[in-house]
């Protein structure tokens, strides 16, 4: 089986890539990227996205896949963005972020929190600087007034997506993993990258 590195350290992502890949292309063996951390000093997603997919890819000499997301508000301009995941810190505390966010909206009418899941996966092949692609997935929706559901990580309790019934709105809290893949910003980027993997 062909091996590709995630260059991650967030658990919960290695979860999801290696679910939608089994769908998608089953040939294809997602492992974890376990070497130093690059320092991510891009102010874009698309830029950290190839500081990690680099990264990994040099240290292992596999390809890599590498996926900068977070949830970007429309009335706070696109924050947090490539902020998300250090929004009330740099102690990455999720719980922290996501209430600081609920805070900063309190005042927000429902009409008015719309906001936006961006994924961005980089895939860098080693040895190769011609086979670097970028691709982006937008998953749209709105943000809850209050966290409720236990599933998925970060923001995932706040959000809820666009196209429910209006009356069974549910945040993606409270999907199941495989509702959240079918779905999400990553499995709507990894799907645009498929074609690209065709010659791996
Ligand atoms: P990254 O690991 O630097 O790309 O940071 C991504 C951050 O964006 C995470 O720590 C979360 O706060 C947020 N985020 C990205 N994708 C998701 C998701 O699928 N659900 C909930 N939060 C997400």
């Amino acid at each position: 089986m062909r091996k590709i590195v995630l260059a991650t350290h967030n658990p919960h992502k290695v979860e999801e890539f290696q679910a939608i890949v089994a769908e998608t292309r089953p040939d294809l063996q997602v492992v974890a990227y376990d070497g130093p951390e690059p320092v991510e000093d891009g102010v874009t997603f698309a830029e950290n996205a190839l500081i990690k997919a680099r990264a990994a890819a040099a240290h292992t000499g596999l390809p890599a896949l590498a996926d900068d997301s977070g949830i970007c508000v429309d009335v706070l301009g696109g924050a947090p963005g490539v902020f998300s995941a250090y929004w009330a810190g740099h102690a990455k505390d999720a719980a922290a972020n996501l209430t600081l966010l609920l805070d900063q909206l309190s005042d927000v009418r429902d009409p008015h929190r719309t906001a936006q899941f961006v994924s961005t996966i980089a895939l860098v092949v080693p040895g190769d600087a011609s086979r670097e692609s970028v691709v982006e997935g937008v998953w749209p929706g709105r943000l809850a007034a209050a966290a409720s559901g236990g599933g998925g990580f970060g923001y995932d309790p706040i959000f809820v997506p666009d196209g429910q019934e209006p009356d069974a709105e549910r945040t993606v809290g409270e999907w199941t993993a495989h509702e959240k893949n079918a779905a999400s910003h990553r499995s709507r980027a990894f799907r645009s990258l498929v074609p690209l993997l065709e010659t791996l």
